[in-house]
This record gives structure tokens, C-alpha cells and sequence, in this order.
């Protein structure tokens, strides 16, 4: 079975995962920091604050920046559903716009529409890691008062503009699964410039104690949202690794765009942007309309049945039975559906060989 996704481990992150099983301090200790201060250096913020998910971290961003009851976040319908989730954690109401066919980000255009008097946020999301907009974003941001929380757990590495993805939120957020550019098994990170709003996020995430208290004093609500150190050590070697895993990542990108180019032209593969480059995270391919749907849905199983791991990748989450009470039906949201319909997402690791990559194509190839 070729694996859709498989963490690349090496001895140093073993090393480091047993050097703090062996120092008996497994929580709020050195590797904690270390990896926040490591992480806020290259992405370019003054504060990193490390959590158990991606999910937790987004959380926090939103309750942290006071969203609510009543209050409005524009996001995009084609994204991973936490990035939906979130917002609806802290009673406020998600307000989906359409993606842009080229991108499958969230488009400026439709969300500048679905912006009204209730709008607090926008939260654009850096789908298949390739930045969003932000000009366009941070233009609304500015002319509307809003705040932007930026979910970047899929572009860690990735650059708009010369700059890194995760420095243009008041508080961007990064998630660590086990799928991603590099991870700590579960654990994600939140980053911003703000101290006061940091600190506030650093409570949040410590069961509301503050920095000064004692471990039984807690100032506001809070959740258990911390990182182990474990994770922090593993987290902290992947990072360090992170040039390399993502020349590796891209290497193989590449690869698998020439095999689509010449022997399945009529599939559409995912690329950089004018001013923008992405960080690999996914390989997901879409298959053309012809394929779509149901047809889509039994080359996935085909490719299962040939031993080779694939994904419909992402469905819309306006149609998720989870979010059914936000009303809306297939049509809403055509371009994000028609992405849905046809994407597929086939292994990408870096355990992938040359021959791996030709016979997945060749396959696919057979079964359409
Ligand atoms: C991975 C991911 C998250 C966070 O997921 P966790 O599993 O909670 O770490 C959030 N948003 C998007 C778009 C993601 O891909």
C-alpha cells in the first residue's frame, strides 16, 4: 500500500522525544520555549505560543480577539472544517464567500460582498499551502475595521510577496498533524505581534492562570490547550529540518506535475502564483469535469484497490451535516462544490520513489 501521507522521522527527532523522556520534565519545560522561540524567528513574528492542534489555536484567535454572539467572520467554504468550527466555538456566525477557481482561496471579491455592519474578521485560509490574497484582504481588513485571523496549518514555508505565510494575521495559526510540513503528532501554533494579546492567548491556553500567579490562581477562563515537551522536541528538530523536507516536497511536486503534464494532460495540477510560493502540503490533482462526482469517487476506489491511498479532498463544508444549520444547499457556493467534486488527493510523502510516482500516474491512467 502506498501511503497518502507518512511523517518523515529521523533518529534526531528520537533522540530528542527520549532526551526529555529521560529529564522527567515532560510539561511547560525548556523544549517548549525553545521551539516558540525558533518558530516566531522564522516566521518573521515577535510571539509564538505552541498549543496541543491547530484546531485549539484557532480557538484561542478567535476568543481572544473577542469574537462572538452576533459578530460576523468571512471565510471560505473549500478549507478544512476547523477553520469553520472555530468561529461557531465562540457563538459568532461564520459567513461563507466562494473561492477563486485559479487559487481554491477564499476570493476578495465575493468576500467583500458578504461584508456587512455585523462583520468583525476575515479569516482567509492558505488552502493547499498557497497564500491568500492579503493585499486584497488586508485592504478590506483596513477600510471595514476588521480583524484578519489567518490559517495558515496548511502553508507553513510558503511566501506571498517575500514574506511568510503566518505574518499577516493579527494572529496567524499553524497546525502540526501528522500530514503536515512538519510535525509533532498533534500540536499547532499561534503567532502575532501583540503582546497584550499574546499574553492573553498564553492564559487562555494555561487554564486561565496568568504568567504572575501560582499554578491554583485563575484569573479568567482557560482551557488545557499547552503542547507537551514531547512534542515540543520533535517539533523543534522538524523545524530545523524544514528547508530541506520542503525542497523535498517540491521536488517531488514537481515530478508528478511533469508526469501529469505528459501522460494525463487533461487533470489539472496545482502550481505557485505570480508573487507567491507555495509550501507543498497535499498533492491533490482535479480531475476534469468529464470525471467528477461519482466517477471521481470510483477512481478512488479503484486507486484503494490497486494499494494506493487517496482522498477526496476537501468536500464543501457548507454541505457537512455538521454545519447543516447554516442553511445553505448545494449552489451556493458553485466554484468551492466544483473543486470539491473533482479533487483527489494522492500520495505525498517523502518516502515517495520515482517509480512510486509513475505507477500511481500509470494507474490512474488505466482506470480513467
Ligand atoms: C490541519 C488544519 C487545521 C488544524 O488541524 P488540527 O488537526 O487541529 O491540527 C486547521 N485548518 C486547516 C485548513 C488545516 O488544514
Amino acid at each position: 500500500m502506498i501511503k497518502l501521507a507518512d511523517p518523515d522521522i529521523t533518529a534526531r527527532e528520537i533522540a530528542a522525544v527520549a532526551r526529555v523522556l529521560r529529564s522527567g520534565t515532560l510539561s511547560l519545560g525548556p523544549e517548549l520555549a525553545a521551539f516558540e522561540g525558533a518558530f516566531a524567528k522564522y516566521v518573521g513574528r515577535k510571539h509564538a505560543l505552541a498549543v496541543c492542534s491547530g484546531t485549539a489555536g484557532l480557538h484561542l484567535a478567535v476568543r481572544a480577539l473577542g469574537l462572538g454572539p452576533g459578530d460576523e467572520v468571512v471565510t471560505s467554504p473549500y478549507s478544512f472544517i476547523a477553520s469553520v468550527n472555530c468561529i461557531r466555538f465562540e457563538g459568532a456566525r461564520p459567513v461563507l464567500a466562494d473561492i477563486d477557481p485559479g487559487t481554491f482561496n477564499l476570493d476578495p471579491a465575493r468576500a467583500a460582498r458578504k461584508i456587512t455592519r455585523r462583520t468583525k474578521a476575515l479569516l482567509p485560509v492558505d488552502i493547499f499551502g498557497l497564500p491568500a490574497d492579503f493585499d486584497a484582504f488586508q485592504a478590506l481588513c483596513d477600510r471595514h475595521r476588521l480583524a484578519m485571523i489567518e490559517d495558515s496549518c496548511e502553508a507553513l514555508g510558503a511566501e506571498y510577496r517575500g514574506r511568510r505565510c503566518g505574518s499577516f494575521g493579527d494572529a496567524s495559526v499553524f497546525g502540526f498533524y501528522a500530514n503536515k510540513q512538519i510535525t509533532t503528532g498533534e500540536g499547532g501554533m499561534v503567532v502575532c505581534d501583540d503582546d497584550a494579546l499574546h499574553r492573553l492567548m498564553a492564559a487562555m491556553r494555561n487554564q486561565g492562570r496568568s504568567s504572575m500567579g501560582g499554578w491554583l490562581a485563575h484569573r479568567i477562563l482557560g482551557y488545557n490547550y499547552r503542547m507537551s515537551d514531547l512534542s515540543a522536541a520533535l517539533g523543534r528538530v522538524q523545524l530545523s529540518r524544514l528547508p530541506r523536507l520542503l525542497a523535498r516536497r517540491q521536488r517531488l511536486a514537481g515530478a508528478y506535475r511533469k508526469l501529469f503534464a505528459s501522460q494525463l494532460p487533461e487533470f489539472g495540477t496545482l502550481g505557485d502564483r505570480p508573487g507567491m510560493a507555495r509550501s507543498w502540503f497535499v498533492f491533490a490533482v482535479l480531475v476534469p469535469p468529464s470525471l467528477k462526482g461519482a466517477r471521481r469517487d470510483g477512481l478512488i476506489k479503484g486507486l484503494q484497490e490497486s494499494g494506493i491511498q487517496c482522498a477526496h479532498y476537501f468536500p464543501a463544508l457548507h454541505l457537512q451535516p455538521a454545519l447543516r444549520d447554516l442553511g445553505h444547499r448545494r449552489g451556493d457556493f458553485p466554484v468551492a462544490e466544483d473543486i470539491a467534486d473533482r479533487s483527489l488527493a494522492i500520495p505525498f510523502h517523502h518516502g515517495l520513489t520515482r517509480p512510486d510516482q509513475e505507477r500511481i500516474v500509470r494507474t490512474i491512467r488505466r482506470l480513467v
